[in-house]
């Protein structure tokens, strides 16, 4: 089994933080993304764009293949904002109504099995409790559990890692700061999405609508980077 590493990379500021963070430990590094009905085609588009970057860095050479992976099905079963035209809130359980059930476990596993296929022993993932969503499938529990289902189930040795686990948004960027240095911030800020809406309006922080949850989950975690900065 080979030492690379397979990075579930949506587009959005924390896998691209994560695919940083392999690219400076890991000889070799690929990519996965999941194509499963999001309402918003962007965060699919915006990842070619972040990749482009990293070829102009030093870490051009250990920049493998990129996966998309259909995911029809998951779209099928699932009745959230992010893919039908309903407004985001919180459901009586607390749980935002963008969670799709179990979405990080199926992803995971799809990755693991990529990751058989491709000879890659690292699986990174941009998950975090600190910026605590709700979603139990982002915890760090759930986490080492399935590293240890993955690798009874498929007779193998990954290593799931979450480097963003416990770091808050400001630290995430503080990350990338250490990783890449302005230009890897700037890569992040301009060539990232996170916004629930698809809105790509510039910000100082991004682009986006600039008023659903993950814009300003974001645009705090900014002000709160560049504020310590200055
Ligand atoms: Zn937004």
């Amino acid at each position: 089994m080979s030492d690379g590493a397979l990075v579930l990379f949506s587009g959005g500021q924390d896998s691209a933080t994560c695919l940083a963070w392999a690219l400076s430990r890991f000889g070799h590094v690929e990519t996965i993304g999941f194509d499963y009905g999001q309402r918003h085609r962007v965060e699919l588009e915006i990842r070619a764009q972040f990749r482009a970057f990293l070829a102009t860095t030093p870490w051009a050479d250990k920049l493998g293949e990129d996966h998309l992976v259909k995911l029809d099905a998951l779209g099928a079963i699932s009745e959230t904002s992010l893919t039908r035209e309903v407004a985001i809130q919180m459901d009586t359980g607390g749980l935002p109504n963008t969670f799709v059930p179990g979405r990080n476990l199926i992803f995971l596993t799809f990755a693991a099995a990529l990751a058989f296929r491709r000879d890659l022993k690292h699986i990174v993932t941009g998950v975090c409790e600190t910026d605590y969503s709700g979603y139990p499938d982002c915890r760090d529990d759930t986490i080492k559990a399935l590293q240890v289902v993955l690798n009874l189930g498929m007779e193998r040795r990954f290593v799931l890692h979450t480097p963003l686990m416990w770091r808050d948004k400001k630290a995430t960027w503080e990350l990338a700061q250490d990783l890449g240095g302005d230009a890897l911030v700037q890569a992040i800020r301009s060539r990232t999405h996170s916004c629930y809406l698809g809105e790509r309006t510039p910000h100082p922080w991004g682009a986006g609508c600039g008023t659903c949850p993950a814009c300003e989950l974001r645009a705090r975690g900014w002000n709160a980077f560049v504020g310590e900065a200055a």
